[in-house]
């Protein structure tokens, strides 16, 4: 299938599940993942009208960024890891994936020193408690969310979550509705309306709308599959 007719049916899959849900799909931003896809084929999508794409290693995205079509967006959707964190400053409008108490404070510290608008960002939460995965618990959610909110270099905008794969398309519901459950109750907490719910990828999309989601990050379906 062509760039044109995959782009058209994730758009087309969003719409079926804002009408589902009662929800305008101006709403819901369609990120698209281009990890492991090359330059062109972000131009490819480019063309047919995506703005939005994201990416999940510095190293990978950086030179990609910079080939690519001008007037994208980019966000970082991966584990940024410390070391890494100074080069992401300035140069994506979403980290989805801040889970820990000392890359915020670099992130406030290099954006603060290069005086640049505060960078926006949404907190990975561990929603299913998995050993091996990034994310913040939501026992340690609530007092994360409350330093980063207090750090003028940084804006808050919501929560994300990377659930366990299920082979059913309604298997990471609960956890989709659990990330919502905990936005509603931390903007309650903060006073803060923390709009952003980044979650739903290729294969659950639908259930990730159903639940509130505001971002979804789709890969395979709009690229076909990664080369490795
Ligand atoms: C790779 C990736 C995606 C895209 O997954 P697909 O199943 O290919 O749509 C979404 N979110 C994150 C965090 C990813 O790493």
């Amino acid at each position: 299938m062509s760039a044109e007719g995959r782009l058209a049916g994730v758009k087309k899959r969003i719409e079926e599940a804002c009408r589902r849900g009662g929800r305008d799909p101006a709403e819901v931003t369609l990120v698209a993942v281009s990890k492991f896809h090359d330059a062109a084929a972000v131009a490819e999508l480019a063309a047919c009208g995506q703005t939005v794409f994201g990416e999940s290693y510095i190293q990978e995205a950086l030179p990609k960024m910079e080939a690519g079509p001008a007037g994208l967006t980019w966000h970082f959707i991966g584990h940024l890891q410390r070391n890494k964190g100074k080069l992401a400053i300035g140069r994506f409008a979403l980290i989805h994936t801040l889970d820990n108490l000392e890359l915020a404070r670099l992130l406030q510290k290099k954006t603060g020193e290069q005086g640049l608008a505060p960078q926006a960002v949404c907190l990975q939460v561990n929603v299913a408690g998995e050993a091996q995965k990034s994310g913040v618990s939501p026992e340690g959610l609530p007092a994360l969310a409350e330093a980063v909110a207090a750090m003028p270099a940084l804006s808050l905008s919501g929560l994300m979550v990377l659930p366990p794969v299920f082979d059913d398309p309604d298997g990471a519901r609960p956890a989709f509705a659990r990330l919502r459950e905990l936005r509603d109750g931390l903007a309650a907490r903060l006073g803060l309306a923390l709009p952003v719910l980044s979650m739903g990828m290729s294969g659950d999309l639908e259930a990730a709308i159903l639940e509130g989601a505001t971002h979804v990050r789709v890969g395979t379906d709009l690229f076909g599959p990664r080369q490795r």
